[in-house]
């Protein structure tokens, strides 16, 4: 897969049918491919948090969720093939189960909502098996625990939602002892499956404005959102004066 160095984070350049070509192909290889959604926020945290940064840019399949990252490949010349939003790819990995079932177990969002979120998709995906969840509220002791809990689920897929970049690095951490096929990190997007948090109307999202709507939805975010239009910036920046390592495309 071509890499596109953004501010030396090497995204992979895929579309969605490619990402899910290569999630697909990973059911049936060994070991848990680390699969990383980064948005611009988590973006520009990797640019002030060097361990983070060397994280993403060890996964196996690293796409971009959000416009804002499409953008700024495009600022700076070597552009994206497209967006390929993690809650996008969750769900076409869904409906791929028509073809061939996949299992899956969920870990992360408030108590109760990974069950909901089970729930909604086993009814609605009859071949998507979700075979145990768990909330991600845990302490560091209880880690080996929820561990034995995954693997002896038997999963093959299991999404990881904590929050950025909390998940990036537990998946990071924990990605050798897990029998699953892939492990992906999906933020908010057990909240949107569970139904306890909507994703934005497709006019928005297809104007690139889902920042706007998540804005208007918690406004506390509004500090942390504003890594958006730094990192835009910061894009402009480099594309004038770009970086030796900027330059290379992988
Ligand atoms: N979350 C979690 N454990 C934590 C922090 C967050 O399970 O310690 C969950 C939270 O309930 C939500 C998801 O992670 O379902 C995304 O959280 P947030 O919106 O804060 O993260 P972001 O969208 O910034 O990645």
């Amino acid at each position: 897969m071509e890499k596109i160095n953004i501010h030396g984070v090497k995204m992979d350049n895929v579309t969605m049918d490619e990402a899910l070509e290569y999630v697909v192909g990973r059911l049936d290889g060994a070991g848990a491919a680390k699969i990383y959604t980064p948005n611009s926020e988590i973006m520009m945290q990797a640019q002030r948090d060097s361990e983070l940064k060397e994280i993403l840019n060890q996964a196996d399949l690293l796409i971009a969720d959000g416009a804002g990252v499409v953008l700024a490949s495009r600022i700076l010349g070597r552009p994206l093939k497209e967006k390929v939003s993690g809650i996008d790819l969750v769900k076409r990995v869904l409906e791929y189960t028509e073809k061939r079932p996949v299992s899956f177990f969920i870990l992360g969002a408030k108590p109760g909502v990974a069950e909901m979120a089970a729930q909604n998709i086993m009814s609605r995906y009859p071949l998507a098996e979700v075979k145990g969840t768990h909330h991600g509220y845990f302490d560091a002791e209880e880690e080996d625990s929820i561990i034995d809990k995954i693997n002896d689920s038997g999963a093959e897929i299991l999404l990881v939602g904590l929050g950025a970049p909390k998940q990036e690095k537990w998946i990071h951490r924990n990605a050798p002892r897990l029998n699953c096929k892939a492990a992906m990190g999906v933020g908010g997007s057990i909240d949107v499956l569970a139904g306890t948090a909507s994703l934005a109307p497709e006019f928005m999202r297809r104007a690139g404005l889902e920042w706007l709507f998540r804005l208007i939805k918690e406004p506390r975010r509004f500090r942390r959102m504003l890594d958006l239009p730094r990192f835009i910036l910061l894009s402009v920046k480099r594309r004038l004066h770009p970086e030796p390592d900027e330059k290379s495309f992988s």
